[in-house]
């Protein structure tokens, strides 16, 4: 097994330029996950360590091998899509051992292989069942099966649960990292959705517009983002930002109608900055700066969409008895410690 480095890798398409440099080492058996917006370049930079696109420019490895210009079959590497891509004509037992056959592996080594695989992934009573014949998880399931028995080096996914509805989604995040468990080889998986990014990654890359923001632990880059397009991305509900200037050595929200004292290297008097509140770390109590526009009630937590007198909108996370209604009239209370401070133009932290 061996990890995955990239340096300096560009991706041009004609003219445009849509990777633009991205260095990156994922260490061996790491789970690994791009994260970012539609059309961020995470799809692409997932099949060029592939080898499904060309690379431009730049390196890619695995383990102590420079794969750049290699075919896919000679990277070590199997990918699951988020279109199963399996033989309809095929049972499971077939799809799964398919690839090995056509390598020209002996029949006894690809049933062990194919018999190993349904175990891990409790497909042992759907072998003689062809794909129409099963449900769009034991399909997904089939597909990763069919990269197991491979034994690459690298697991590769994209977007692979984005076919499944809600509750099965749930269950194969859960199985993918029940996998990755089990036989902890090195994994990358793309998807654009951040819960998914939290709940399955060791390490989280996230991207936008070809560029890498910040790569980081899970909780790092929810505890310290550094912008506000991290800030932003990963956390659900959003955290919240409101428009805030440095006046007399403090921070000054209109929004809030006072002063906060956030422990960071303040810049100049005037100068306009973003403030971020995490939904969850805000608090209503009595007062009159705000009002409640609507609440969604989600059994054991509700969220109180709030209007600031300035226009700006939040969201805060209520828990407990005591819920707001809408046209309820409330003030906000927040640690300061638990404040983000960012440059309003540049959106970069300020610590
Ligand atoms: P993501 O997976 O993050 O949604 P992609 O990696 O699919 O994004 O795409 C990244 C960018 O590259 C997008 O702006 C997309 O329009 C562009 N792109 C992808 N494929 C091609 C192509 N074959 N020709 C030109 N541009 C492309």
């Amino acid at each position: 097994m061996s990890g995955v480095t990239l340096e300096n890798v560009i991706k041009r398409y004609g003219e445009t330029q849509v990777i633009h440099g991205v260095d990156l080492t994922i260490e061996d058996g790491e789970f690994c996950v791009f994260v970012g917006p539609s059309g961020c370049g995470k799809s692409t930079l997932l099949r060029m360590v592939a080898g499904l696109e060309e690379t431009s420019a730049g390196t890619i490895r695995i383990g102590s091998r420079d794969v750049t210009r290699m075919d896919p079959a000679e990277r070590g590497v199997a990918m699951v899509f988020q279109t199963y891509a399996l033989y309809p004509h095929m049972t499971v037992e077939e799809n799964m051992g398919f690839g090995l056959k056509m390598t020209g592996h002996p029949k006894d080594e690809i049933r062990t292989k194919v018999t190993e695989a349904s175990r891990i992934l409790k497909l042992d009573d759907y072998l003689k069942r062809k794909p129409a014949a099963l449900s769009g998880g034991q399909r997904q399931r089939v597909a990763i099966g069919r990269a197991i028995v491979r034994g690459p080096e690298v697991f590769l996914f994209d977007e692979p649960l984005s076919n499944l509805d809600a509750e099965l989604r749930v269950e194969m995040r859960v199985e993918i990292a029940r996998l990755h468990k089990e036989i902890g080889a090195t994994m990358i998986y793309v998807t654009h959705d951040q819960v998914e990014a939290m709940t399955l990654a060791d390490k989280i890359v996230v991207l936008r517009g070809g560029n890498i923001e910040q790569v980081g632990a899970p909780l790092d880059l929810y505890r310290d983002p550094d912008n506000r397009f991290v800030a932003g991305f990963i956390g659900s509900p959003s955290m919240n930002f409101l428009d805030a200037v440095v006046t007399g050595g403090a921070v000054e929200v209109p929004a809030l109608g006072r002063h906060v004292e956030v422990a960071a290297s303040l810049p100049a008097e005037g100068t306009a900055l973003t403030i971020g509140l995490r939904p969850e770390h805000l608090e209503l109590r009595p007062g009159d700066t705000m009002s409640v526009e609507l609440t969604e009630a989600l059994g054991g937590v509700s969220y109180a969409y709030l209007n600031a007198g300035t226009g700006e909108r939040l969201i805060v996370e209520e828990r407990g008895d005591e819920r707001s209604s809408a046209g309820d009239r409330v003030g906000l209370s927040f640690e300061a410690s638990r404040a983000y401070l960012f440059e309003r133009e540049s959106g970069l932290r300020i610590r």
